[in-house]
């Protein structure tokens, strides 16, 4: 919660002007403990439970007239962790497509289908969004260099926004990280360490080098600004469908972020009157890969946290995450909404892209075949109704995994 000393006298040797010390409108409450804590531009986890802490705005929220006039996730920078004259650290990211895909509707059974397509966010993955908060909070605070562990997509976004700041970076992988990330990550000049095993494996690589180097940590949901940033997509849905939200949401699910973001974002819209406080809120729906589906095990376990799933493999590799820190978050989301989660086998995720690919002309990754695998079954399966309106996501570009 505190900076080290020698983050503190780097810092003050830069004298930028979001000094770690002034005051900032946001404050921090852990999300399992309860326990609170005056805002920073730099947190980790809750120091007296370890679990993720939220970043909590003042209330009343802003109107949506305070949302900015500008086509990139900042237009909703009232909302988000960046001060009043602060230019925060963009590439673009956000104000992603929301198309209607018909004919897949049609071949579903749904009513209407929609597909958020996260492809085209800079660095093609969504992982865009989350890196553009955190390093908006981080580049000023004269830490030498950031570093992440990844299943890829986070290391290319991480190598991309510390290389418009000026900032080192060192991205921990996993072998099976496709070679296409892999040289996405080298070309924005990262360094790029490959582990032997999963991400996990590389959690923990990248922890020890973080501590023995200073550089920062920026971890799903050990620091608080990449869930700020995701949370966008949620508030960007409303505002796609003129402040409604859809019945569904599928999404395929690693870390949990996005779902735990959006999960947010809505409860905070629907607080601040920016959705009607009255309507209900979408049923959330994770999708996983039967070869590691520990939230899928969990909900249907009745239980409050995943085991660690042995020997996690698929190739949607974002999905291989086989202990989520934030499993209570993603399990309390699916569980409050009224949702479900459902693991899709290999050649299902990879018929999934080629569906997205082929009868809706998005070149979608394995992940957002996941979703798609998984919103036919539950249909199918009469667990999402045919009368519902349906948003699944893409999470990233399919060239990405083409070796
Ligand atoms: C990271 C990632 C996911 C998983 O997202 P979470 O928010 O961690 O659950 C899904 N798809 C792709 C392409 C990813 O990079
Ligand atoms: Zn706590």
């Amino acid at each position: 919660m505190t900076l080290s000393r020698e983050a503190m006298s780097r810092h003050e040797a830069l004298g930028t002007s979001q000094r770690p010390g002034a005051p900032v409108r946001w404050s921090f409450e852990c999300s399992a403990c309860g326990h609170t804590a005056p805002g920073a531009n730099y947190a980790q986890l809750c120091p007296s439970c370890a679990q993720p802490l939220f970043v909590r705005y003042p209330s009343p929220w802003p109107t949506r007239d305070a949302i900015a006039p500008r086509w990139d996730m900042w237009r909703y920078r009232a909302v988000m962790p960046v001060a009043a004259r602060e230019e925060p650290l963009t590439l673009g990211e956000g104000c992603t497509p929301l198309s209607e895909a018909r004919s897949l509707a049609r071949d579903l059974g749904a009513r209407r289908l929609l597909v958020k397509n996260e492809a085209v966010s800079p660095t093609t993955s969504f992982k865009a969004r989350g890196m553009s908060a955190a390093l908006t909070r981080v580049r000023h605070m004269g830490f030498p260099g950031l570093v992440v562990p990844t299943n890829g997509n986070a290391g290319v976004a991480l190598a991309a926004y510390a290389a418009a700041a000026g900032i080192p970076a060192r991205v921990y992988a996993p072998t099976a990280t496709p070679r296409p990330i892999q040289a996405q990550v080298r070309a924005h000049g990262a360094e790029l360490r490959l582990v032997d095993g999963h991400i996990g494996d590389a959690g923990a690589a990248a922890r020890e080098f973080a501590a023995e180097s200073g550089y920062v940590d920026i971890s799903t949901l050990r620091e608080p600004w990449r869930l700020e940033g995701k949370k966008t997509i949620g508030i960007e849905l409303a505002e796609q469908l003129d402040w409604r939200l859809p019945d569904a949401i599928v999404f395929p699910t690693g870390g949990g972020i996005a779902i735990i973001a959006m999960w947010k974002a809505f409860g905070e819209m629907r607080d601040a009157g920016w959705i009607d406080r009255d309507a209900p809120l979408p049923r959330m729906y994770v999708a996983q890969a039967d070869g590691c589906a520990p939230v899928v095990r969990a909900l249907h376990e009745g239980a409050e946290r995943t085991r660690g799933w042995e020997a996690p493999a698929t190739h949607a590799t974002g999905l291989r995450v086989p202990a989520p820190l934030g499993d209570r978050l993603i399990l309390r989301a699916v569980r409050e909404s009224g949702g479900d989660a459902i693991a899709v086998c290999e050649s299902d995720i990879e018929a999934g892209a080629r569906t997205l690919a082929r009868s809706a002309g998005i070149d979608a990754c394995p992940e957002g075949g996941c979703a798609l695998a998984a919103t036919a079954e539950l249909l199918r399966t009469g667990r999402i109704p045919a009368d519902a309106e349906v948003v699944v996501f893409n999470t990233g570009s399919g060239v990405a995994y083409r070796n």
